[in-house]
C-alpha cells in the first residue's frame, strides 16, 4: 500500500490542460487542494495486474480486441487500467473509476480508456465495440461527482474519454448569443475564451456550483446553473450524436444541410429527438449548441437569513409566486445552517463536543447553532441566496418587493455584504449567479476525512407543505442512520429540487454502508409520497428508474424498446439510468436493496 503522491503536484491550469483551472482561481484551488490532502488517510491499494475483463468476452479475446482498438485509434490513445486506482481530487480527477465511490472501489471500474480525436474516431470505437461485444461508456470531463464521477455502470467497460482530445469551441456567435462546443469544453474553458475574445462583459456563461464539468456532460445529465438561464437542457440548441451502431445524426436545424440556425432554433422539423439523448444510453454527443445570456446591464446579490426550522413552510409560500413571476430571477438556493457550517471547509471535529465525537453520533442542533453564532453571518437556520438583474432602477423595484415579502417572516434578517469577509461563501454565490465560474462549493467534503459525497435530489412543487414533508423525511431517515443532515433547496421556476448531500469517509466501510442505506430509504419513502429524483448516482439508477413505474413500468418498457432498436448489441453504457439492453436483461444486473455487487450473471449472445 502507498499514499497518493499527488499532494504536492501543481494544479493543472487552462489552457495547458483542457480540464484545468483558470488562472484567476489558481490560488483558491491550490489552497483547497492542500486542505483536501491534509485530511486524507485513505491509502492507494496496489493492484498491479491485468485489466478487469467485462462479462461477455474472454480475456484472450479482450486483449486481442484492445490491440485492434490500438490499431484503429492509435496505441498512444488507448490506456489499460492496470494501475492502482488513484482518487486524486476535483482538479486532478481519475477517468477510470468513481473517485468518491460508495461501494468497493473495484465495482464501477473501467478496463481501459480510449481517447478519440474526432467524430470519426468515435464512430470507429462504436463499431469496434459491436464487433467485439465490449461495453463502452462515454464521458466528457468525468467530473459528475456525487452521481458516479467518471465511472462506468458495467464493470470492465472501456471508457471513452471524449474531452481530452475533442475540446474545441467551434463557434461563439456574439450576435445570436450562442456557441457550439465539443465534449471537453468546461464552463471554466468557455468563460476564459469569452475573456480572450473580449466578450465577457457582453455575454454570460450559466455555470454550476463548480465550473470544471463539461458543458455537454452537465447538460446531457440535466444539470443546472444559477443565472436566469439555469436549466441547461432547456438552453441547449442542437446536438451531433454518434448512434450505438455508428451512424452520425444532427438534431434540430442541424439536419438541414447549409442551415445557419442550428444554434438558434432547437426543434427543426418532426419529432424532437434531443430528449432521448439526455439521461440515457442511446447515443454519444460529439457537438452541442448552447445559448449564452446577454449581460443584463447590472446585477446585485442579496442574502437573507431566517431563524427557525418551521420558517421553511411560510417562506416557500412567499418564494413561489415571486419565483414564477420572475421577481426572484435565478435558480436560487435556500440552505440549511448545518451545510453552511460544513461549507466553512473545516473537519467535523472542529465543531463537536465530546458527546458527539464518534462519526455515528450526529452533531446536535445546539452545536451547529453555537458554531453559526460565531460566523460573520450569525446564527440562523435557513439562508436564501439570490440575485437581482438589470439597471439600478429595475433592480430596486424588484428588491423592494422581495424585501417586504421576506420580512413577513419574523426574525428575517437581510445580510449586508459589506459586513462579510471576502472569502465568505456569499461571494462565491455572487460570482456564480453573475456567470463567473468559481471554486468553493465542495469545501463541505472536508467535514469527514477522505470526504466523498453522494446526493439525494427529489423534485417537488414550491410549496410549504411539500418542503416540510421532504425536509422531515430526510431528517428522520438521517437520524435513523446517525448521519449529519445537509439539506438545500434549489428553487427552479415551478418546481424545486431538494438537494441532500451525504458526506462520508471513503475509507470507512460502516459509514459508506449507512450512507447507502439512508439513500435507499429516502428514495423509496419519497416515492411513496409522490416525489421522484431529477438525477441520480450509478448505484441508485435501477431503484430510481423503478419508482417511475406508472402503468406496470410502461415508461421503462418504452425505453427498453428504444434501446434495443438503437443499440441491438447493448454495447453503449449498459444500465445507465436504469436502462438495460436485451443482452443484459433478466440476468440480475439491477442494483436495488442492500446488494453491493454491481455485476449480474453473464451477458446474452450477439444480436446483430
Ligand atoms: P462532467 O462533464 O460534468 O464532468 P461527465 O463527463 O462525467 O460530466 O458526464 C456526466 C454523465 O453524462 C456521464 O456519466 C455520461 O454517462 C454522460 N455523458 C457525458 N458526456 C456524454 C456525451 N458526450 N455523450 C453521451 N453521454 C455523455
Amino acid at each position: 500500500m502507498s499514499f497518493e503522491t499527488e499532494a504536492t503536484t501543481p494544479v493543472p491550469i487552462l489552457p495547458e490542460a483542457h480540464s484545468g483551472i483558470p488562472s484567476y482561481l489558481l490560488a483558491k484551488a491550490t489552497k483547497t487542494k492542500q486542505t483536501v490532502f491534509d485530511g486524507r488517510t485513505k491509502p492507494v491499494r496496489d493492484r498491479q495486474r491485468l485489466p478487469v475483463v467485462p462479462q461477455g468476452i474472454c480475456r484472450e479475446d479482450f486483449l486481442k480486441a484492445l490491440d485492434d482498438l490500438r490499431q484503429q485509434i492509435g496505441g498512444e490513445y488507448v490506456s489499460v487500467n492496470d494501475r492502482p486506482l488513484v482518487d486524486g481530487w476535483y482538479m486532478e480527477h481519475p477517468n477510470t473509476h468513481d473517485m468518491m465511490t460508495i461501494l468497493d472501489e473495484e465495482e464501477f471500474v473501467a478496463s481501459a480508456v480510449v481517447y478519440p480525436g474526432s467524430t470519426e474516431d468515435v464512430q470507429s470505437i462504436v463499431r469496434w465495440a459491436n464487433k467485439w461485444l465490449v461495453p463502452i461508456f462515454p464521458i466528457s470531463m468525468g467530473r459528475n461527482l456525487g452521481y458516479g464521477g467518471a465511472a462506468p455502470r458495467v464493470r470492465g467497460s472501456v471508457t471513452i474519454d471524449l474531452g481530452r482530445r475533442m475540446n474545441a469551441i467551434l463557434d461563439i456567435n456574439p450576435e445570436d448569443y450562442t456557441c457550439l462546443v465539443e465534449p471537453g469544453v468546461s464552463f471554466y474553458g468557455l468563460y476564459e475564451e469569452l475573456g480572450k475574445r473580449g466578450l465577457q462583459e457582453h455575454m454570460w456563461v450559466d455555470t454550476p456550483d463548480l465550473g470544471g464539468g463539461s458543458i455537454i456532460g452537465n447538460t446531457v445529465d440535466r444539470g443546472v446553473g444559477y443565472t436566469p438561464y439555469g436549466d441547461h437542457w432547456a438552453c441547449h440548441s442542437g446536438l451531433e450524436v454518434v448512434l450505438p451502431t455508428g451512424e452520425i445524426i444532427r438534431t434540430g436545424m442541424g439536419a438541414l444541410p447549409g442551415s445557419n440556425t442550428w444554434q438558434a432554433f432547437p426543434y427543426g422539423f418532426g419529432p424532437y429527438s434531443d430528449g432521448i439523448f439526455s439521461q440515457s444510453n442511446f447515443g454519444i454527443v460529439t457537438k452541442m449548441g448552447m445559448t449564452l445570456m446577454p449581460n443584463p446591464g447590472g446585477h446585485e446579490s442579496f442574502m437573507y437569513t431566517f431563524q427557525n426550522e418551521e420558517d421553511l413552510a411560510p417562506l416557500m409560500e412567499i418564494i413561489r409566486p415571486l419565483r414564477i413571476s420572475q421577481i426572484l430571477e435565478n435558480v436560487a438556493q435556500l440552505r440549511h445552517v448545518t451545510q453552511a457550517i460544513a461549507a466553512r471547509g473545516l473537519p467535523r471535529t472542529s465543531f463537536y463536543s465530546s458527546s458527539s465525537s464518534s462519526p455515528s453520533v450526529p452533531i446536535t442542533p445546539e452545536e451547529i447553532h453555537a458554531a453559526a453564532a460565531k460566523t460573520p453571518v450569525g446564527d440562523h437556520t435557513w439562508a436564501y441566496y439570490g440575485m437581482s438583474y438589470g439597471p439600478p432602477h429595475i433592480r430596486s423595484y424588484k428588491l423592494a418587493i422581495i424585501d417586504a415579502e421576506f420580512h413577513k417572516i419574523p426574525g428575517c434578517k437581510k445580510i449586508d455584504p459589506s459586513t462579510l469577509p471576502e472569502d465568505e461563501y456569499f461571494f462565491s454565490r455572487d460570482n456564480i449567479a453573475a456567470g463567473v465560474p468559481d471554486f468553493h462549493e465542495l469545501r463541505w467534503c472536508n467535514w469527514r476525512p477522505n470526504g466523498g459525497h453522494i446526493a439525494f435530489s427529489p423534485v417537488s412543487p414550491i410549496r410549504g407543505a411539500d418542503a416540510t414533508k421532504l425536509f422531515q423525511l430526510g431528517k428522520e431517515i438521517h437520524e435513523r442512520y446517525k448521519i449529519d443532515f445537509f439539506p438545500a433547496f434549489c428553487v427552479g421556476l415551478r418546481e424545486m429540487h431538494l438537494i441532500v448531500e451525504i458526506v462520508f469517509d471513503r475509507d470507512d466501510a460502516d459509514e459508506k454502508k449507512r450512507a447507502l442505506a439512508c439513500l435507499r430509504d429516502m428514495v423509496d419513502e419519497a416515492a411513496k409520497q409522490g416525489y421522484g429524483e431529477y438525477r441520480t448516482h450509478l448505484v441508485l439508477m435501477d431503484q430510481v428508474a423503478g419508482t417511475y413505474g406508472f402503468n406496470d413500468g410502461a415508461l421503462g418498457k418504452f425505453n427498453e424498446k428504444l434501446k434495443d432498436a438503437l443499440d441491438p448489441n447493448s454495447i453503449l453504457a449498459p444500465g445507465r439510468c436504469g436502462i438495460w439492453g436485451q443482452r443484459y436483461r433478466g440476468r440480475g444486473w439491477e442494483m436495488t436493496g442492500d446488494r453491493k455487487k454491481s455485476e449480474g450473471d453473464g451477458v446474452g449472445p450477439r444480436v446483430v
